[in-house]
Order: structure tokens, then sequence, then C-alpha cells
């Protein structure tokens, strides 16, 4: 079983908080005893800790695997439609023991974490795939895709993880910001203490206090779900493969929206204004 949320997202912000966090090569090499089983999807190659069955007691696991493989094919797909990514190189998946994951990992975290992306996309071994898993995983692909699609570009965090955001919210079929994350902006606006894009643009968030850190997730979310509330899912598609070609968001952003991304962030933060 996973670890009970601390606070609602708290998980999905755990592994937002270690994105581009480097994990070390041989991580894959330290099962609890150093082994690891192999299972792979049309897109995914899936690494089990082959002890997790008999040091755990978790039964089930291979039904876990499978469920954590059947989940990340349907993230796939639904990347591939909603925001145009697909990448062709197969995406290193990682399920630990739950005990070797928190022992090698938990320095990383802030929160109880269920699973982060770095490199590979790392999870903690578990009896079923929870809806806050499914979300975990369908944000980490993302990150993934993005790696592998724009690979060597450094994203401004706002991109990289209000999109993570977005598409993570859609796993459930919710359209738009969670309730915490709404009252969140909108308590940052009405104090005049929301971020500018700018002071997103580092390849991270995970440097910022936990509080920062959370104001900085909601914003580049509610900033995307800004974008596709005005001007539709497909701009967001367009802008994305335009990224993904030119390899530059300001300049994607013009073309796609015909408007400057300063401009798109002036009305975002009008939208946002007390009684705007
Ligand atoms: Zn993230």
């Amino acid at each position: 079983m996973p670890p009970s949320r601390g606070w609602p997202g708290s998980w999905a912000v755990a592994g937002l908080l270690l994105i581009l966090v480097a994990v070390p090569a041989q991580a894959i090499d330290r099962g609890a005893d150093g082994e690891f089983s192999k299972r792979d999807s049309s897109h995914f190659v899936l690494f089990q800790d082959v002890d997790i069955d008999q040091t755990s007691g978790l039964r089930g696991s291979r039904r876990f695997e499978q469920d954590v493989l059947e989940t990340l094919e349907g993230a796939y797909q639904r990347a591939d439609r909603q925001l145009g990514l697909r990448p062709q190189r197969d995406i290193t998946v990682i399920v630990y023991d739950p005990a070797v994951f928190d022992a090698q990992f938990s320095g990383l975290f802030k929160f109880p974490a269920a699973g982060f992306y770095g490199g590979q996309i790392q999870v903690r071994g578990g009896e079923r795939v929870s809806s806050s898993l499914i979300q975990v995983l369908h944000h980490e692909h993302v990150h993934a895709a993005f790696d592998l699609d724009v690979s060597g570009l450094t994203l401004p965090a706002w991109f990289n993880e209000g999109i993570a955001e977005w598409f993570e919210a859609g796993a459930l079929g919710r359209s738009t910001l969670s309730r915490a994350e709404a009252r969140r902006v909108s308590e940052a606006a009405a104090e005049g203490r929301l971020f500018s894009l700018s002071e997103l643009s580092k390849p991270t968030f995970g440097r910022m206090g936990p509080g920062s850190a959370r104001l900085a997730y909601a914003e580049s979310h509610a900033f995307i779900d800004y974008l596709v509330d005005v001007h539709g899912a497909q701009k967001l598609r367009e802008w994305i493969q335009a990224v993904v070609r030119t390899r530059d968001v300001e300049r994607s952003a013009r073309r796609t929206y015909r408007a400057e991304l300063s401009i798109l962030e002036e009305r975002f933060r009008e939208r946002w204004a007390p009684g705007g």
C-alpha cells in the first residue's frame, strides 16, 4: 500500500519536486538483492525488484506490474492525442520494493512519494494501482515524453509542470483546477504574490520551500488551464508540437496564439485579479 497522503496532491507534488533530480545511474541495480525482473509493453520497459513478492509479502505484484504498464500505455495514447507527444524510444519504468524505495529516495522527498521521474519513471511498489498513482503516472509520463521528444532542451518549469499538471487532472476526468489549487492561486492573486512566469522559468521547482512550490505548481497549472479555456485544447497541442519542432517556447507561443507570451501572461493575471 502506498503511504497516506499528507495533504491533497502531496504524492503528485512530491514526484514533481524531484523532476530533473539526477538519480544515480546504478539505482537500477540496487533491488533488495540487486535483481530486477523485466517485462515490457509497446512503449515501456518495466523493471521490477524481484524480491517484492517474497520480502514485502505483497500479493498480486504481477497484477500490479501489468496495471502500471496498462496505465502508462493509456497515458501514452492520451498524450499522443491531446499533446502530440509520442516518443519513439522506449521509456524505462522501475518498480521498487516499497522499503527499498523509501530507503533509497526518502531523503530526496519532502512528502511521501508514489513515484517520480529522473531519467526513468520510478515507482514505489504496491498492491494496487490507486487513483493517486494513476495521476502520478500520467504526470510523470509527460516529463518522460518531453525528455525524449525535446531531448537536451531544458524547458521552463512552468511549461513542463503546468502541462504535466493539466494532463494529470485529465487522467481522472477533471477538466480544470482542483478547489485547493484554485484557492491557492486566487489567494496569491488577491495578496499580490503570484509569481511571474520568469520567476517560474527555472528547470525545476525542487529547490523551493513547500509553500512556494505548491503555489508554483498551482499557478503553472492555472496558466495552462487559462490558455486551454480561452484558446482551446487544440491550440495547446499545436503549441507543444511547435516547441518540439523549433525548441523555442516563446516563439512557438507567439506563432500559435498570435500574441507575445508576456501579453498572454498579463491576460492570465487579469483573469485572476480580484473582481476580474
Ligand atoms: Zn512534475
